[in-house]
């Protein structure tokens, strides 16, 4: 079997994995932030997910591996979080936890000179249910890293994006779209790309 091959099970391990035990009043960390950038996107992702794979998700998917079994080794492997924000029950997956700060590991093709606003959100919902401090962590292709210390949650906020989430995930059909640089590698249908729906 050819490498890429492995990786694209691992992936789809991985999805499987995240998607097990979702009920209508769970979120995981990653629907949260991907309502909040389009909630058309996020129902696809619950309710019909693709497994398109391309070159940038193989790379995210090798890096987070690498850096989850490097860490394994010292006290700061990956693990599973949960809180309940306001009856909805969110969950996730921190990279990397080590000395009471949780690092959210992000692969990118350049540099940023500040952090995306959705992985701060992502960051902060994590520092929101762990209650431990959250810094922001890119690597590129050559491997040079930046990293950035995501400013504490607001709780307001991030009760705001988990119900925004949660009522998103419930409705019966897909939502309208909402364009933003995701359309740029989403595959679902959708008039804001030029298809139905
Ligand atoms: S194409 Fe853009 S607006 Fe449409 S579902 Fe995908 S991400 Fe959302």
């Amino acid at each position: 079997m050819q490498f890429k091959d492995l990786l694209y099970r691992l992936y789809l391990l991985r999805r499987l994995e995240n998607g097990h035990a979702v009920g209508d009043d769970e979120v995981f960390v990653t629907e949260v932030v991907h309502a909040s950038l389009c909630p058309r996107y996020a129902w696809f992702e619950r309710h019909a997910p693709t497994t398109h794979l391309n070159e940038h998700i193989l790379r995210g998917v090798a890096v987070h591996e690498f850096v989850a079994a490097l860490f394994s080794q010292i006290d700061g492997a990956e693990k599973s979080v949960s809180a309940e924000i306001n009856g909805v029950r969110v969950r996730g997956r921190v990279d990397v936890a080590h000395n009471g700060t949780i690092y959210e590991v992000k692969t990118v093709s350049r540099l940023p000179d500040a952090p995306y606003g959705h992985h701060v959100l992502q960051a902060q919902l994590y520092s929101f249910i762990t209650g431990s401090p959250c810094r922001l962590v890119y690597i590129d292709g050559e491997f040079k890293i930046q990293e950035f210390e995501v400013p504490p949650p607001e709780p307001q906020e991030i009760e705001n994006a988990v119900a925004h989430a949660a009522a998103v995930l419930r409705t019966p059909d897909p939502p309208e779209g909402r364009e933003s640089w995701l359309c740029k590698y989403c595959t679902y249908p959708c008039k804001l790309r030029g298809g139905e729906g």
